[in-house]
Protein backbone atom coordinates (compact mmCIF):
# COMPACT_ATOMS: atom_id res chain seq x y z
CA UNK A 1 0.00 0.00 0.00
CA UNK A 2 1.15 3.46 -0.55
CA UNK A 3 1.47 5.16 2.58
CA UNK A 4 2.11 8.91 3.23
CA UNK A 5 3.33 8.00 6.18
CA UNK A 6 5.25 4.98 4.68
CA UNK A 7 8.61 4.74 6.73
CA UNK A 8 10.34 1.96 5.53
CA UNK A 9 10.44 2.31 1.22
CA UNK A 10 11.72 5.90 -0.38
CA UNK A 11 11.82 6.30 -3.42
CA UNK A 12 14.84 7.69 -5.27
CA UNK A 13 13.26 11.05 -5.90
CA UNK A 14 12.33 11.38 -1.59
CA UNK A 15 16.33 9.62 -0.77
CA UNK A 16 17.76 13.13 -3.04
CA UNK A 17 15.24 15.59 -1.73
CA UNK A 18 16.00 14.04 1.80
CA UNK A 19 20.04 14.89 1.28
CA UNK A 20 19.55 18.13 0.40
CA UNK A 21 17.39 18.70 3.50
CA UNK A 22 19.50 16.88 5.92
CA UNK A 23 21.06 19.22 8.36
CA UNK A 24 24.89 19.60 7.91
CA UNK A 25 25.48 21.28 11.35
CA UNK A 26 24.49 20.13 14.75
CA UNK A 27 22.23 23.18 15.22
CA UNK A 28 20.35 21.95 12.42
CA UNK A 29 19.41 18.70 13.75
CA UNK A 30 16.51 19.82 16.20
CA UNK A 31 15.10 17.52 18.90
CA UNK A 32 17.48 14.42 20.99
CA UNK A 33 18.77 16.87 22.72
CA UNK A 34 20.22 14.02 25.57
CA UNK A 35 21.84 12.14 22.34
CA UNK A 36 23.32 15.03 21.21
CA UNK A 37 25.07 16.42 24.24
CA UNK A 38 26.35 12.85 24.97
CA UNK A 39 27.62 12.66 21.25
CA UNK A 40 29.03 15.59 21.25
CA UNK A 41 31.06 15.12 24.47
CA UNK A 42 32.02 11.42 22.96
CA UNK A 43 33.76 13.17 19.80
CA UNK A 44 35.44 16.04 22.26
CA UNK A 45 36.76 13.18 24.13
CA UNK A 46 38.40 11.03 21.44
CA UNK A 47 39.56 13.74 19.38
CA UNK A 48 41.78 15.34 22.37
CA UNK A 49 43.38 11.82 22.45
CA UNK A 50 43.39 11.61 18.71
CA UNK A 51 41.65 8.10 19.14
CA UNK A 52 38.96 6.57 16.56
CA UNK A 53 35.35 7.21 18.66
CA UNK A 54 34.24 3.87 20.20
CA UNK A 55 31.40 1.93 17.69
CA UNK A 56 28.10 3.15 18.21
CA UNK A 57 24.53 1.57 18.10
CA UNK A 58 21.00 3.51 17.22
CA UNK A 59 17.71 2.07 18.29
CA UNK A 60 14.60 3.57 17.17
CA UNK A 61 11.83 3.27 14.55
CA UNK A 62 12.58 4.29 10.90
CA UNK A 63 13.00 8.40 9.90
CA UNK A 64 13.96 9.90 13.36
CA UNK A 65 17.03 10.78 12.21
CA UNK A 66 19.41 7.93 12.77
CA UNK A 67 21.47 8.12 9.28
CA UNK A 68 21.92 12.33 9.79
CA UNK A 69 23.66 11.71 12.97
CA UNK A 70 25.88 9.43 11.65
CA UNK A 71 26.07 12.06 8.77
CA UNK A 72 27.11 14.83 11.74
CA UNK A 73 29.53 12.51 13.77
CA UNK A 74 31.71 12.14 10.49
CA UNK A 75 31.77 15.75 9.94
CA UNK A 76 32.61 16.57 13.16
CA UNK A 77 35.46 14.15 13.26
CA UNK A 78 37.06 15.11 10.27
CA UNK A 79 36.18 11.85 8.58
CA UNK A 80 35.17 9.94 5.09
CA UNK A 81 31.98 8.14 5.86
CA UNK A 82 31.02 4.64 4.14
CA UNK A 83 27.10 4.08 4.35
CA UNK A 84 25.44 0.72 3.46
CA UNK A 85 22.75 -1.67 4.75
CA UNK A 86 22.89 -5.12 5.98
CA UNK A 87 20.77 -6.58 3.15
CA UNK A 88 23.62 -4.93 0.95
CA UNK A 89 26.32 -7.20 2.58
CA UNK A 90 25.08 -10.70 1.35
CA UNK A 91 28.60 -12.51 1.82
CA UNK A 92 32.02 -12.31 4.96
CA UNK A 93 33.54 -11.14 1.61
CA UNK A 94 31.42 -8.37 1.20
CA UNK A 95 32.13 -6.83 3.90
CA UNK A 96 35.68 -7.75 4.32
CA UNK A 97 35.96 -5.59 1.06
CA UNK A 98 34.63 -2.66 2.81
CA UNK A 99 36.38 -3.06 5.95
CA UNK A 100 39.96 -3.30 3.70
CA UNK A 101 38.61 -0.33 1.95
CA UNK A 102 38.42 1.86 5.32
CA UNK A 103 41.03 4.63 6.18
CA UNK A 104 42.39 5.25 9.90
CA UNK A 105 39.70 7.55 11.89
CA UNK A 106 36.88 6.61 8.92
CA UNK A 107 33.17 5.84 9.98
CA UNK A 108 31.39 3.36 8.84
CA UNK A 109 27.57 2.70 9.06
CA UNK A 110 25.40 0.01 8.62
CA UNK A 111 21.53 0.99 8.84
CA UNK A 112 19.37 -2.68 9.67
CA UNK A 113 22.06 -4.28 11.67
CA UNK A 114 19.82 -6.90 12.65
CA UNK A 115 19.68 -8.47 9.16
CA UNK A 116 23.22 -9.06 9.21
CA UNK A 117 23.58 -13.17 8.37
CA UNK A 118 25.64 -14.68 11.61
CA UNK A 119 28.70 -15.66 9.49
CA UNK A 120 29.11 -12.02 8.73
CA UNK A 121 28.35 -10.83 11.60
CA UNK A 122 31.06 -13.28 13.34
CA UNK A 123 33.65 -11.26 10.82
CA UNK A 124 32.43 -7.86 12.78
CA UNK A 125 32.99 -9.29 16.15
CA UNK A 126 37.10 -9.22 15.60
CA UNK A 127 36.92 -6.56 13.38
CA UNK A 128 34.94 -4.04 16.08
CA UNK A 129 37.55 -5.37 18.94
CA UNK A 130 40.66 -6.41 17.56
CA UNK A 131 40.33 -3.92 14.23
CA UNK A 132 41.49 -7.43 12.56
CA UNK A 133 40.17 -9.60 10.06
CA UNK A 134 40.12 -13.09 10.43
CA UNK A 135 39.09 -15.01 7.15
CA UNK A 136 39.99 -18.77 6.32
CA UNK A 137 40.69 -19.92 3.21
CA UNK A 138 39.92 -23.09 1.55
CA UNK A 139 38.15 -25.68 3.45
CA UNK A 140 38.69 -28.89 5.13
CA UNK A 141 42.32 -29.86 6.40
CA UNK A 142 43.93 -27.26 3.87
CA UNK A 143 41.86 -24.69 5.37
CA UNK A 144 44.17 -21.59 6.44
CA UNK A 145 42.88 -18.49 8.85
CA UNK A 146 44.55 -15.32 7.06
CA UNK A 147 44.51 -12.16 9.39
CA UNK A 148 44.84 -8.76 8.07
CA UNK A 149 45.04 -5.68 10.66
CA UNK A 150 42.07 -3.30 9.66
CA UNK A 151 42.58 0.99 10.38
CA UNK A 152 41.03 1.60 13.20
CA UNK A 153 37.41 3.08 12.30
CA UNK A 154 34.21 3.20 14.04
CA UNK A 155 31.09 1.69 13.25
CA UNK A 156 28.06 3.25 13.51
CA UNK A 157 25.17 0.70 13.51
CA UNK A 158 21.20 1.56 13.21
CA UNK A 159 18.54 -0.84 13.88
CA UNK A 160 14.35 -0.24 14.01
CA UNK A 161 14.75 -3.96 16.54
CA UNK A 162 16.64 -3.67 19.62
CA UNK A 163 15.20 -7.22 20.10
CA UNK A 164 16.99 -8.38 17.30
CA UNK A 165 20.37 -7.75 18.05
CA UNK A 166 22.42 -10.68 19.32
CA UNK A 167 24.23 -10.46 22.57
CA UNK A 168 27.72 -10.71 21.37
CA UNK A 169 27.19 -7.48 18.97
CA UNK A 170 25.06 -5.39 21.20
CA UNK A 171 28.04 -5.97 23.46
CA UNK A 172 30.68 -4.48 21.06
CA UNK A 173 29.26 -1.47 20.60
CA UNK A 174 31.02 1.44 23.58
CA UNK A 175 27.06 3.42 23.18
CA UNK A 176 23.61 2.72 23.06
CA UNK A 177 21.51 5.19 21.65
CA UNK A 178 17.77 4.96 21.80
CA UNK A 179 15.95 7.54 19.65
CA UNK A 180 13.06 9.25 20.89
CA UNK A 181 9.54 10.34 18.90
CA UNK A 182 9.70 14.18 18.11
CA UNK A 183 7.27 16.71 19.99
CA UNK A 184 4.75 18.75 17.56
CA UNK A 185 7.12 22.02 17.97
CA UNK A 186 10.13 20.19 17.19
CA UNK A 187 8.90 19.24 14.22
CA UNK A 188 7.31 22.36 13.35
CA UNK A 189 10.97 23.80 14.03
CA UNK A 190 12.03 21.08 11.25
CA UNK A 191 9.49 22.21 8.82
CA UNK A 192 10.14 25.34 9.12
CA UNK A 193 13.85 24.94 8.36
CA UNK A 194 13.16 22.27 5.67
CA UNK A 195 10.61 25.19 4.29
CA UNK A 196 13.37 27.85 4.31
CA UNK A 197 15.67 25.55 1.96
CA UNK A 198 13.12 24.74 -0.06
CA UNK A 199 13.01 28.54 -0.36
CA UNK A 200 8.54 28.17 0.13
CA UNK A 201 8.55 29.87 3.78
CA UNK A 202 6.01 28.10 5.94
CA UNK A 203 4.14 29.90 8.18
CA UNK A 204 4.62 29.32 11.80
CA UNK A 205 0.78 27.95 12.00
CA UNK A 206 1.16 26.19 8.76
CA UNK A 207 4.50 24.18 10.31
CA UNK A 208 2.50 22.96 13.63
CA UNK A 209 0.29 21.79 11.72
CA UNK A 210 1.97 19.20 9.48
CA UNK A 211 4.06 18.60 12.27
CA UNK A 212 0.72 17.83 14.25
CA UNK A 213 -0.25 15.46 11.57
CA UNK A 214 3.51 13.94 11.00
CA UNK A 215 3.65 10.72 13.73
CA UNK A 216 6.45 12.15 15.49
CA UNK A 217 8.60 11.77 12.59
CA UNK A 218 10.99 14.32 10.65
CA UNK A 219 10.89 11.70 7.86
CA UNK A 220 7.00 12.15 7.90
CA UNK A 221 6.60 15.60 8.24
CA UNK A 222 9.08 16.60 5.13
CA UNK A 223 7.00 14.62 3.23
CA UNK A 224 3.94 16.18 4.21
CA UNK A 225 6.07 19.45 3.33
CA UNK A 226 6.50 18.72 -0.18
CA UNK A 227 3.26 17.70 -0.68
CA UNK A 228 1.96 20.90 0.76
CA UNK A 229 4.37 22.86 -1.31
CA UNK A 230 2.89 21.37 -4.16
CA UNK A 231 -0.75 22.91 -3.65
CA UNK A 232 1.32 26.32 -2.79
CA UNK A 233 2.77 26.03 -6.16
CA UNK A 234 -0.12 25.22 -7.88
CA UNK A 235 -1.97 28.25 -6.66
CA UNK A 236 1.51 30.43 -7.04
CA UNK A 237 1.83 31.24 -3.87
CA UNK A 238 5.32 32.76 -2.65
CA UNK A 239 4.83 31.34 1.24
CA UNK A 240 3.33 28.19 3.16
CA UNK A 241 -0.04 29.92 4.71
CA UNK A 242 -2.64 27.56 7.30
CA UNK A 243 -5.06 27.62 4.52
CA UNK A 244 -3.39 25.78 2.27
CA UNK A 245 -1.66 23.23 4.56
CA UNK A 246 -5.09 22.39 6.10
CA UNK A 247 -6.75 21.99 2.16
CA UNK A 248 -3.69 20.24 1.45
CA UNK A 249 -3.47 17.71 3.90
CA UNK A 250 -7.14 17.03 4.23
CA UNK A 251 -6.98 16.28 0.33
CA UNK A 252 -4.02 13.89 1.14
CA UNK A 253 -5.96 12.02 3.39
CA UNK A 254 -3.85 12.49 6.47
CA UNK A 255 -5.95 12.62 9.71
CA UNK A 256 -5.97 15.68 12.52
CA UNK A 257 -4.80 13.12 15.19
CA UNK A 258 -1.73 11.97 12.89
CA UNK A 259 -3.05 8.76 11.81
CA UNK A 260 -2.55 7.36 8.78
CA UNK A 261 -4.68 5.03 6.86
CA UNK A 262 -2.54 1.60 8.63
CA UNK A 263 -2.76 3.14 12.22
CA UNK A 264 -6.60 3.60 12.06
CA UNK A 265 -7.03 0.58 10.17
CA UNK A 266 -4.42 -1.44 12.94
CA UNK A 267 -6.89 0.93 15.69
CA UNK A 268 -10.03 -0.40 14.10
CA UNK A 269 -9.18 -3.64 14.33
CA UNK A 270 -8.13 -3.63 17.93
CA UNK A 271 -11.18 -1.84 19.41
CA UNK A 272 -13.51 -4.14 17.37
CA UNK A 273 -11.86 -6.94 19.78
CA UNK A 274 -13.16 -5.74 22.37
CA UNK A 275 -10.37 -5.42 24.66
CA UNK A 276 -9.29 -9.11 23.77
CA UNK A 277 -5.61 -9.29 22.66
CA UNK A 278 -4.28 -9.93 19.40
CA UNK A 279 -1.64 -11.75 18.12
CA UNK A 280 0.72 -10.07 15.82
CA UNK A 281 0.53 -13.10 13.14
CA UNK A 282 -3.84 -12.16 13.45
CA UNK A 283 -2.88 -8.20 13.16
CA UNK A 284 -1.11 -9.42 10.16
CA UNK A 285 -2.73 -11.35 8.60
CA UNK A 286 -6.39 -9.14 8.56
CA UNK A 287 -4.23 -6.02 7.44
CA UNK A 288 -2.66 -8.16 4.57
CA UNK A 289 1.17 -6.08 6.10
CA UNK A 290 3.93 -8.39 7.08
CA UNK A 291 4.54 -8.46 10.74
CA UNK A 292 8.25 -6.83 10.57
CA UNK A 293 6.21 -3.44 9.20
CA UNK A 294 3.43 -3.94 11.59
CA UNK A 295 6.08 -3.58 14.74
CA UNK A 296 8.54 -1.69 13.12
CA UNK A 297 6.51 1.24 11.46
CA UNK A 298 3.47 1.28 12.60
CA UNK A 299 3.23 0.34 16.62
CA UNK A 300 5.80 1.96 17.74
CA UNK A 301 4.39 5.47 17.82
CA UNK A 302 1.00 3.92 18.97
CA UNK A 303 2.71 2.42 21.42
CA UNK A 304 5.05 5.29 22.47
CA UNK A 305 1.63 7.72 22.77
CA UNK A 306 -0.45 5.54 24.51
CA UNK A 307 -3.12 4.13 21.80
CA UNK A 308 -2.47 0.50 22.24
CA UNK A 309 -0.43 -1.83 24.87
CA UNK A 310 1.15 -5.16 24.10
CA UNK A 311 0.17 -7.59 26.74
CA UNK A 312 1.56 -11.50 27.05
CA UNK A 313 -1.73 -12.26 24.98
CA UNK A 314 -1.34 -9.88 22.32
CA UNK A 315 -2.04 -6.18 21.51
CA UNK A 316 -5.11 -4.53 22.64
CA UNK A 317 -6.49 -0.81 22.48
CA UNK A 318 -6.59 1.53 25.23
CA UNK A 319 -8.69 3.57 26.96
CA UNK A 320 -6.97 6.25 25.56
CA UNK A 321 -8.16 4.95 21.89
CA UNK A 322 -11.92 4.35 22.74
CA UNK A 323 -12.33 7.81 24.05
CA UNK A 324 -10.72 8.47 20.93
CA UNK A 325 -13.30 7.23 18.72
CA UNK A 326 -15.60 7.94 21.43
CA UNK A 327 -16.06 4.20 22.23
CA UNK A 328 -17.23 2.74 25.37
CA UNK A 329 -14.05 0.78 26.75
CA UNK A 330 -15.40 -2.62 27.67
CA UNK A 331 -15.48 -3.67 31.10
CA UNK A 332 -12.99 -5.73 32.12
CA UNK A 333 -13.28 -9.28 32.86
CA UNK A 334 -11.52 -10.69 36.08
CA UNK A 335 -10.40 -13.70 34.38
CA UNK A 336 -8.92 -12.36 31.29
CA UNK A 337 -4.94 -11.20 31.36
CA UNK A 338 -5.50 -7.65 29.70
CA UNK A 339 -4.46 -5.92 33.09
CA UNK A 340 -5.60 -2.73 30.96
CA UNK A 341 -8.58 -1.07 32.44
P1 LIG B 1 16.62 7.27 9.86
O1 LIG B 1 18.05 7.00 9.49
O2 LIG B 1 16.38 7.20 11.33
O3 LIG B 1 15.63 6.43 9.08
P2 LIG B 1 17.12 9.84 8.60
O4 LIG B 1 18.34 10.26 9.30
O5 LIG B 1 17.28 9.33 7.20
O6 LIG B 1 16.30 8.79 9.47
O7 LIG B 1 16.11 11.10 8.62
C1 LIG B 1 15.05 11.25 7.70
C2 LIG B 1 14.97 12.70 7.26
O8 LIG B 1 14.51 13.49 8.33
C3 LIG B 1 16.31 13.28 6.84
O9 LIG B 1 16.20 13.77 5.53
C4 LIG B 1 16.60 14.44 7.71
O10 LIG B 1 16.74 15.57 6.91
C5 LIG B 1 15.36 14.62 8.55
N1 LIG B 1 15.69 14.67 9.98
C6 LIG B 1 15.76 13.61 10.80
N2 LIG B 1 16.02 14.00 12.06
C7 LIG B 1 16.13 15.34 12.04
C8 LIG B 1 16.38 16.33 13.04
N3 LIG B 1 16.56 15.99 14.34
N4 LIG B 1 16.42 17.63 12.67
C9 LIG B 1 16.22 17.97 11.37
N5 LIG B 1 15.95 17.08 10.38
C10 LIG B 1 15.91 15.78 10.69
Amino acid sequence: MDRLVELESISFEEESSEVSLRPSIWDEYIGQEKIKKNLRVFIEASKKRDEALDHILFFGPPGLGKTTLSYLISNEMGSNIKVTAAPMIDKSGDLAAILTNLEEGDILFIDEIHRLSPAVEEILYSAMEDYRLDIIIGSGPAAQTVKIDLPRFTLVAATTRAGMISNPLRERFGMHFRMQFYSNEELAKIVFQASQKLNKISHDDASLEIAKRSRGTPRVALRLLRRVRDFAEVENEDMINLTRCSYGLDQLGVSETGFDEMDLKLLELLLSNKGRPMGLSTISAALSEDEGTIEDAIEPYLLANGFIERTARGRVATVKSYELFRLTPPIQDKASEGNLF
